[in-house]
Parts: C-alpha cells; structure tokens; sequence
C-alpha cells in the first residue's frame, strides 16, 4: 500500500522540552490510523506540523508523496482536517459558514457546489437544523460541522485531532460510523486519542506516543493476536486445574488461562470431565495491556537539561 503519511525522526523543540521527540510515523493508504497518547503527550503538536501548521525543528515529513511544508499548496487540498475546536461564525448558520468556507475551494459551479454542501451536511447528519445559528449549536454539533467542512472537497486523507471530543456516546458511535463509510469508500483516516476503546473499536493500525515519542506503532490486528492461550471461565477453577493438570497457567477468579489455541479441544476435555463452563475465548491481549506494557518498557526521559545531551 502507498505511503500516504511519513515522518523521519520528527522533532520539536520548546526551549529544553522536546514535545515531539524523534518520531518515524508510517501511514498507509487505506489505514484507519489511531495515533494514541496521554494529554501532553505531543500529538496535537505532531498533528499541526504534519499540517504545516507549525514547523518542525528536525526532521522530514512527506504528505500524500509532497515534502512538507514545502508541498502544502499541492498536497493539502487533497487532505481534510479537523483540529482543536473548529472556529466558526457564530451569527451565521452551519450551511452558511460552509459556503464560506467552500468559497475559498477550487470554484466549480455554484449549483454544484451548493450540492456538495448539502451532502457533507447530510452525511454529519446536521441537515436537519436549517437556519439556526451555529452559536446555538451544542459542542457535538460544531464538532460535526467541522467535520463537515474537512469532507467538503472529498478528501483522501482526513486528519481529525480528537474528533469525539465533546460528544455524547450517542454522538461518538454516530462519527465512528461515519468514519467507517469513509474508510470504505477508500478515505485515509488519522485520527488522535486519548482514548483506547475507541481506537480499539475502529482502528487498523495504531501509533503511540509516550512523552514526545513513538513507542508503538503496528497494525492492531498483529497488537492483539492471540497468545496461543484459552480463557475459561468456570464457577470451579480448581476443578479445572485438577482436569487439565499442567495447562493452566493463570487463575484470577473465575477466569482460567489454559496453554493451548483450541478452545473447542478444551472445551471437549472439560465437558468430559464434568467441569462446568461458562465461557470459552482465545486469550488476546487488550490494546490497553499492550500499550501500557509498551510505555512502561521505554525508560523515563530525563527532563531538563539532560534532554539536550542526548
Ligand atoms: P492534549 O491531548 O492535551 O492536546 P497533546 O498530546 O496533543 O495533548 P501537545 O498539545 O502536542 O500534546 O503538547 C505537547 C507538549 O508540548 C506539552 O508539554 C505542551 O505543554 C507543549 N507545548 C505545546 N505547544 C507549545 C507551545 N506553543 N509552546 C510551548 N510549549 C508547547
């Protein structure tokens, strides 16, 4: 697959802090890419310099093939993005601030242009509000709006900084499904987080930064493969250890980790047995465990002075 995002060692540097700190990004055409991390961590910082929208102290980024910041007038009217908080007019309404937006885009026919504008409308599922303006608007709806602004000229690649924030579940599941449309419909998705689930839920490939630096970055179906292990889950745990003497390898409560990828294989030997189960998985690991073992494994960065040594 082309490479659609890359980085090589990306830095920036605020006086001694290196907010971003080295970072190989590698994102391909057809990922929905999770670029996770804790607040602070540096991700809005990487977002805007992908952009072009603060420039890097080190490093090299190309975008859909274009060196940036260099190739920003070529490539970024193939990229749509949402970051921190789209900036609205207030007074107008959200098909009004579209078309403003619109105006500075490639032209084209009005009729179709105005089309366009009631498809991304539609597709945010604002098309409902009308006239209202978009100072009455919740967060979840200026949210979609500005969803809506990155999806006016049918990008390849969206990049959204924290495209849930402010929403409701409601609201969260409603932008996952769109983003799922999207990416069938051959979009590139980079999408920020801080949250895991929701990475977990609709992501393919995810990158995690841990103070300024990229300490994983995989496809999430390789993150969480199975570990060669079942889980079962059974009101007598004793009584499975005693059945299948030497495979159980954990025991937390009612949940049993056995040694072996064949769940049905256990099942047949507890059942004749006459254990009782309840539930019967392969064991994968959480996207949560790998990347708290991730960041655990990269020792603490020396702040201050120390970081300039290195
Ligand atoms: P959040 O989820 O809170 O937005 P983030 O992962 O996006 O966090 P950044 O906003 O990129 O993190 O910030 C990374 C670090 O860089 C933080 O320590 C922040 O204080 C610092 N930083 C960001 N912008 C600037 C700036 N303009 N000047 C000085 N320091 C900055």
């Amino acid at each position: 697959m082309a490479a659609v995002i890359t980085t090589r060692s990306l830095v920036k540097r605020y006086g001694r802090l290196r907010a971003v700190d080295g970072v190989d990004l590698d994102v391909r055409e057809g990922d929905i890419y999770g670029f996770l991390g804790a607040n602070g961590s540096g991700k809005t910082t990487t977002v805007r310099m992908l952009l072009g929208l603060v420039l890097p102290t080190g490093g090299e980024i190309e975008l859909l093939g274009g060196r940036m910041p260099r190739a920003g007038r070529r490539v970024l009217p193939r990229v749509g993005s949402l970051i921190e908080g789209p900036a609205h007019y207030g007074h107008l309404s959200g098909r009004e601030n579209l078309r403003l937006l619109d105006a500075s885009g490639p032209g084209g026919p009005r009729r179709t242009r105005r089309h366009r504008i009631e498809e991304v409308l539609e597709q945010v599922g604002l098309a409902g509000v009308g006239r209202r303006p978009v100072r009455a608007y919740s967060l979840g709806m200026r949210q979609r709006l500005g969803l809506a602004g990155a999806l006016l000229r049918r990008p390849e690649l969206l990049v959204l900084d924290e495209p849930t924030n402010g929403l409701d579940p409601q609201g969260i599941a409603e932008i996952r499904e769109l983003l799922l449309d999207l990416h069938r419909a051959g979009t590139t998705v980079f999408l920020s987080s801080h949250l895991l689930a929701e990475v977990e839920q609709l992501c393919t490939r995810v990158g995690v930064l841990d103070r300024g630096r990229l300490v994983l970055q995989d496809q999430l179906a390789t993150l969480t493969a199975p570990t060669g292990s079942t889980v079962v889950h059974t009101p007598v745990p004793h009584r499975v250890k005693a059945a299948l003497d030497g495979r159980v390898t954990a025991i937390d409560g009612e949940r049993v980790v056995v040694r072996g990828a064949d769940p049905a294989e256990v099942n047949a030997l507890l059942v004749g047995a006459g254990v009782p189960v309840t539930g019967l998985a392969l064991d994968r690991p959480s996207l949560e465990q790998v990347v708290l073992a991730a960041a655990s494994a990269t020792p603490d960065r020396v702040d201050g002075a120390g970081q300039d040594a290195r």
